[in-house]
């Protein structure tokens, strides 16, 4: 399916989008249109990020602007620029459904809370959970949830397949498998290797099979008809929640993907004041979070939730005070490493960002080098703050400054939540005692762990 592609009519050939491409995927000469390889693209989206050419209703007039955004399928509300490199937009299928009568439910990514409030003219990196719950109810969702539950609920899952794997012998290092860019890169370039992905989906697609069973009972409806829009800073999600064998709960787990760009455009599409919404709550329970759950959206984000947990369960200890800020796995740095102590084990984790980082560890992988337990694969710059589907930032001069920023958004977001530790959330909890039973127990495998091409099944 295709998820980004270079409309050849605006592309200048500039080629700034090659040299972003962490996957070297865009081909053609310069000063001519360009064009992506889809079999190599793992549909990060930096070239919808990066690209420069565009078409305005002020440079090219009102009718090729329309031309263009029906060819899209966006709202006609829509009157920013459209550039050539874009990803295909399924608004409209969110529309429709909002104008039926399923029963539609909503959750946002971590990264989305610190970046959507851009989009209507706040500072960069502005933090807006409240207002942004409030806009999804506004634009008429029944229920407004949040992927940061589902974060919580991954870290519970990893966290113990990590000791698994660790206590028993199984395959080592253990990859994380949130980022679907990186997924799909390995199943494209390493099928060999893919038994060393943690079997866990991602927070969407663990939401997905959880909103449409335990969140169904919880509201009373017939799973057939919910319908689940996923809003994520991320380009790649589409193709992920499009999945053939995402189809746990018996229906497509998540119905549609969008950006946070895209919430935005939704936003305006409702008429909705952003900027003066009263802050609201997300739903209960399952839009229940701690602060383990929010960090996903930043590099080494996971790996910091996954150490909090992970501590807990080999050593049956809580980390208290500043010993929950996992500093060392902190920075924004393409690879790092750091040894932990937990109990009688020294933990050794790495965390890559930014696929244009991973040949070195591809190669030490193979060799049988790459002495780490655990290691967090982010496919974009600065993980998912800095993703494909986020605000675009049209001068390169802000983006070191949005990274930042939003990478601050996240950390005090987190250090201001009551509960920290994703095993702390009581709504985790409570799905435990009262539908999953056990983390890795037999209702998460069928519901919250995967298979990956190349892996044969066995992890
Ligand atoms: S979406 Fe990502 S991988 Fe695909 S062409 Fe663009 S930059 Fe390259
Ligand atoms: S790093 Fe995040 S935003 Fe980027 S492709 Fe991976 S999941 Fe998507």
């Amino acid at each position: 399916m295709t998820v980004v592609t270079i409309d050849k009519d605006i592309c200048t050939g500039c080629q700034e989008c090659t040299k972003v491409c962490p996957v070297y995927a865009i081909e053609g000469n310069p000063r001519e249109p360009q064009k992506i390889v889809e079999e190599r693209c793992v549909n990060c989206g930096q070239c919808v990020q990066k690209c420069k050419s565009y078409v305005s209703l002020v440079d090219h007039g009102a009718e090729l602007y329309a031309q263009k955004r029906a060819e899209r399928h966006l709202p006609e509300t829509v009157a920013e620029p459209l550039f050539a490199a874009y990803n295909v937009c399924h608004l409209d299928e969110v529309i429709t459904a909002l104008n039926s009568p399923k029963f539609t439910m909503v959750m946002a990514a971590p990264a989305v809370r610190v970046a959507l409030a851009e989009d209507f003219g706040m500072p960069l990196g502005s933090l807006t959970p409240g207002k942004m719950a409030a806009a999804m109810r506004k634009i008429g969702f029944k229920r407004v949830y949040d992927t940061n539950w589902s974060a919580d609920l991954t870290i519970m899952e990893e966290g113990t397949e990590l000791v698994k794997r660790v206590t028993s012998g199984g395959t080592l290092p253990m990859f994380t498998s949130c980022c679907p860019a990186w997924v799909k890169y390995m199943e494209d370039q390493h099928p060999e290797l893919t038994k060393h992905l943690s079997s866990c989906r991602s927070p969407q697609q663990m939401s997905g099979p959880m909103f449409k069973t335990y969140g169904a009972k919880l509201n009373k409806v017939d799973p057939k008809d919910i319908f689940l829009v996923s809003v994520m800073p991320c380009t790649a999600k589409q193709f992920e929640c499009s999945r053939p064998e995402m189809n746990a709960s018996g229906q497509r787990d998540v119905d549609v993907a969008i950006t946070t760009r895209e919430l935005a455009y939704l936003i305006k599409y409702y008429g909705i004041d952003f900027n003066s919404l009263p802050d609201e709550e997300f739903d209960m329970p399952l839009g229940d979070y701690t602060g383990a759950g929010t960090i996903f959206g930043v590099t080494g984000g996971v790996m910091e939730a996954a150490i909090r947990t992970g501590y807990t369960l080999i050593t049956g200890k809580e980390l208290n005070g500043k010993d929950i800020d996992i500093k060392t796995v902190r920075s924004t740095e393409g690879f790092r490493t750091a040894e932990i102590k937990v109990g009688d084990l020294t933990l050794k984790v790495g965390v890559l960002t930014y696929l244009k980082n991973i040949d070195p560890i591809i190669e030490k992988l193979k060799a049988g080098t790459l002495d780490l337990h655990f290691i967090e694969v982010m496919s974009c710059p600065e993980g998912c703050v800095s993703g494909g589907g986020q605000p675009k930032l049209v001068l390169d001069a802000d983006v070191p400054e949005a990274y930042k920023s939003r990478r601050e958004s996240t950390f005090a977001h987190d250090k201001n939540l009551p509960k920290r530790k994703s095993h702390e959330n009581p709504a985790i909890k409570k799905v435990y005692d009262e539908f999953l039973k056990e983390p890795c127990g037999e209702k998460s495998h069928h519901l919250l762990h995967t298979t990956y091409r190349g892996s044969g099944g066995h992890h």
